[in-house]
């Protein structure tokens, strides 16, 4: 592989040895391949490009490269993201240099349009996105996105451009768009558009009361892909979702091996609710109807997953996207009840009951 982009930055980080490690692991996690490691130096390789990190006492080196723009765009955007996550007690400074170097346009970024807007359940709205060059959602395994959605307050943003470390920067942030993570349902790169189901809940969140007043020419900002690409090799899977993580479990039994068993159990309110979904999998689908009870207030589809044996003799993946109390409960079951692995499980909140836009957890 030849990557003929290069990009670099240096940085003074006295404390590094606190976080480095965590910035080494979060960066691996996103499916690299560890070419060197060492006391003082790392470097991991993507398809799309690699990076390097190394070390002089309190002096950080860091070097890219990539086969393309968008490729070192991804390595900017990972390595200034686990910085900005991991190093804050430092306040790393990162200017980037090389190629592309002092680029605004925002390689996550695309001004969207909406092409249309159907009703797929009593709740969802599936909603047609329409904009150009989309590869970069369905190129990095990762399956979600952020809208940058305007609302009442600011009925016409301004877009995000690059700052200097490649990273999100707003020119005029009194009209900063109101921003939601929404899953990628479905994808067309040759035609241009991605399908975002969205669940209404009514006006009082901006993501909501959007998917219900979207009509098509409406613009909206897209930003990503977002998330981590989760274990597709695993034998037997024990998965869940509520509304919310059901566009993301639909797509992992499109995409998971045909011969992969287990179970996947979806909540939603009632019967109207249900929507096909194309199982290609030996996956179990079982769907659980909170009826009455409001969203976000039953734990059955927790208690379900964790009344679900774990099998030790294969190789098991348990995956759960729900409301806050509902995913720290399996949470706390798979990683503390059963000592299971980071690589092993995935409990994710994707809402919290009473707070407004909620980013991930
Ligand atoms: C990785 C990821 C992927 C996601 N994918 C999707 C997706 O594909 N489709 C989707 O619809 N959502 C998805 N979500 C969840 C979505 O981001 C949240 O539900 C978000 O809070 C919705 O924003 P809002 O503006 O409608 O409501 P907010 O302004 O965030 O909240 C306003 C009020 O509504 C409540 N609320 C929020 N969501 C719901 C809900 N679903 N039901 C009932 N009350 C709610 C809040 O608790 C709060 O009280 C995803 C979240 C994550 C982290």
């Amino acid at each position: 592989m030849t990557y003929p982009l290069h990009c670099s930055c240096r940085l003074t980080l006295p404390q590094h040895a606190t976080y480095m490690e965590k910035i080494r692991s979060r960066l691996e996690s996103f499916r690299a391949t560890v070419e060197l490691q060492n006391e003082t130096e790392f470097r991991l390789s993507w398809t799309f490009g690699w990076l390097s990190i190394s070390r002089c006492d309190d002096q950080i080196t860091v070097e890219g490269g990539a086969t393309d723009a968008t490729g070192l765009a991804r390595i900017k955007d990972l390595l200034a993201t686990a910085f900005k996550l991991y190093a804050k007690i430092d306040e790393p400074q990162i200017i980037w240099t090389g190629d592309h170097a002092h680029d605004q346009e925002l390689a996550p970024f695309r001004l969207m349009e909406v092409e249309k807007v159907s009703d797929l359940s009593a709740r969802i709205k599936r909603v047609r996105l329409h904009g150009s060059d989309l590869n970069r959602f369905e190129e990095f395994g990762n399956m979600h996105v952020r809208l940058l959605l305007p609302c009442s307050s600011v009925p016409d943003p301004i877009w995000p451009v690059a700052g200097p470390d490649g990273l999100t920067d707003w020119p005029d942030p009194a009209r900063k768009p109101v921003s939601r993570v929404y899953t990628v349902r479905a994808i067309d790169t040759d035609a241009s558009w991605v399908d975002i189901d969205v669940v209404t809940h009514g006006d009082s969140g901006a993501g909501s009361a959007w998917a219900l007043s979207a009509k098509p020419g409406d613009q909206v900002g897209m930003f990503g892909p977002l998330g981590r690409p989760i274990n597709r090799n695993a034998q037997h899977y024990i998965i869940g979702a509520d509304e919310t993580g059901l566009p993301a479990l639909a797509r992992l039994l499109e995409i998971l091996p045909e011969t992969a068993t287990g179970l996947a159990c979806i909540e939603v309110a009632t019967q109207a609710d249900v929507q096909p979904i194309e199982n290609r999998t030996k996956i179990n689908v079982e769907w659980l109807f909170r009826r009455d009870a409001p969203a976000g207030t039953s734990l059955a589809l927790a208690d379900r997953l964790i009344a679900e044996p774990w099998r030790n003799d294969l190789d098991c993946f348990g995956w759960f996207a729900a409301e806050d109390v509902a995913a720290r409960r399996l949470r706390t079951h798979w990683r503390q009840n059963l000592g299971l692995t980071r690589d092993q499980t995935l409990a994710a909140a994707y809402w919290r009951r009473g707070v407004t836009g909620l980013m991930a957890g």
